[in-house]
């Protein structure tokens, strides 16, 4: 397969310093429905990157300003493909215990065929726009093929469990399991600025719910983790972050859908 996609202009990745020692990476090149938030967090004695992309370009070289002479822990919320791509590329490499063998041994395809029809059709039902040949709108480099891309797995070096404490130095962060998306799906909470790292168990587009490793019953239970805590601002694993109000919204609308849909009690 030949690819006709543009050379993507400058950087592959989009930097955005949102103030508060946090800067958000994007992959904007990436179709929508891969496109995830990479969250970079500065703390005192060392630096956590919440997720890490496709993997497309190496990640830690783009941006040495970020990286360079610092100690990262780069933290996987989940082991979807748009989730671990530069994972590999640090020092630190932490999962939750359930997930560690898909971060080792992840599948991952930019060539939107090789997705499971039911998946596809998941995807589409969920309001995502229909997919093009690549998961992908340009090309890194010229000569690129979309079709070499594969994931590189990548064994952690900490297992992270539900109420440990992820230590900055000057930043805490409590570990959150909070399944429905994934099973070892993970968010991870600051108390300090009722800062919320969210990964994909909540974020303002369209949520997935029926594919495999999801489970509606294991969202309401983890909507309920949510909702009991002081959160001042959702920073999610996809699209734009959103206040407490918009958060419960968000659950509101999934419950009652949930529910005309007949997957959970009314
Ligand atoms: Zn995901």
């Amino acid at each position: 397969m030949t690819a006709i996609l543009p050379v993507a202009q400058g950087n592959w990745y989009q930097k955005t310093d949102i103030g508060g020692g946090i800067t958000l990476i994007l992959e904007p090149y990436v179709d929508v429905l891969e496109q995830a938030n990479i969250w970079h967090v500065r703390g005192r004695d060392c630096d956590l990157l919440i997720d890490g992309g496709m993997g497309i370009v190496p990640l830690r070289p783009a941006f040495p300003e970020l990286f360079e002479g610092r100690k990262t822990i780069a933290l996987a919320t989940h082991t979807h493909l748009d989730h671990i791509g530069a994972i590999h590329e640090f020092e630190e490499r932490w999962v939750h215990l359930i997930e560690a063998a898909t971060l080792e041994h992840p599948k991952g395809s930019l060539v939107s065929a090789d997705m499971d029809p039911k998946l596809r059709a998941m995807f589409e039902a969920a309001g995502y726009p229909p997919l093009g040949t690549y998961l992908i709108h340009a090309l890194p480099y010229e000569d690129y093929d979309p079709a070499s891309y594969r994931l590189k797995g990548t064994k952690a070096t900490r297992l992270i469990e539900e109420g440990e404490t992820v230590d900055l130095g000057d930043r805490k962060f409590q570990v959150l399991l909070v399944p429905g998306h994934s099973p070892g799906s993970i968010a991870l909470f600051e108390e300090k600025t009722g800062i919320l790292f969210a990964g994909d168990v909540i974020y303002d587009g369209p949520l997935l719910y029926q594919g495999p490793g999801m489970d509606v019953g294991d969202y309401l239970g983890s909507f309920e983790i949510l909702e009991r805590l002081p959160i001042s601002t959702v920073h999610a694993g996809h699209d734009p972050s959103f206040g407490k109000e918009r958060l419960d919204e968000i659950i509101a609308s999934y419950r009652a859908r949930w529910r005309s849909e007949g997957l959970i009690q009314a």
